[in-house]
């Protein structure tokens, strides 16, 4: 099935992909649509993730997935969570980090931290009519690094631990990524439920 993805974030395609063997993913931009853009302005990953899957199924009229994720540290009551893309930033998006800045100023913040437990977090829907919807959310627990290990990946990779790896996740190869992450274990369970209903 080609399904388009509500996402403007190259990394995220090229990772669910991975994870959808069989299926042809797109972005919005590849289908005409280069400003779909959706205000995240909901209190949760599910509320983000289906605003989005909404938004872009009624602009299309087509089946799509979206998803919405980040990285909930335990010691900080889930921070950066669902601000996970902007954290250190400012409020109204105007003023971004990259990703080596927002490690850095994550990391700062958590200088004295003792319980460095860390959750990423997926929230995948795939949204096929507005009454026909599916939404799967998984987790990849680790702890927070004390400096950045790492190249591979994106965003907050090379400063999470996954113990039972031995390695950050940007130590991990894709597919050690893939098998395991908040987003891998979430595009499995969603790509079976795709693979049932398609049967
Ligand atoms: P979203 O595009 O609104 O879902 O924002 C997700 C943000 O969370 C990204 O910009 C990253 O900062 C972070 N994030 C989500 N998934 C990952 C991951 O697999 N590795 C590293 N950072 C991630």
């Amino acid at each position: 099935m080609e399904l388009i993805v509500a996402t403007g974030n190259a990394h995220k395609l090229v990772e669910l992909s991975e994870l959808f063997p069989g299926h042809i993913l797109r972005r919005p931009a590849d289908v005409g649509f280069p400003d779909f853009d959706v205000l995240e302005d909901g209190d949760s990953f599910i509320a983000n993730a289906l605003k989005k899957a909404e938004a872009l199924r009624r602009l299309l009229g087509r089946p799509v997935l979206a998803d919405d994720s980040g990285l909930a540290v335990r010691g900080l009551g889930g921070r950066p969570g669902i601000h996970s893309a902007r954290y250190g930033g400012s409020p109204d998006g105007s003023v971004k980090l990259e990703a080596g800045e927002r490690n850095a100023f994550l990391l700062k913040e958590c200088e004295g931290l003792q319980d460095r437990a860390c959750a990423f977090v997926c929230c995948l829907v795939l949204s096929l009519s507005e009454e026909r919807f599916f939404v799967v959310q998984e987790t990849l627990e680790g702890e927070l690094l004390r400096s950045p290990r790492g190249q591979a990946g994106f965003g907050y990779d090379p400063i999470v631990y996954v113990p039972g790896y031995g390695k950050s996740v940007a130590e991990l190869s894709s597919a050690e990524k893939n098998a395991i992450s908040h987003r891998g274990r979430a595009a499995q369970r969603m790509a079976a439920l795709l693979a049932d209903l398609e049967g």
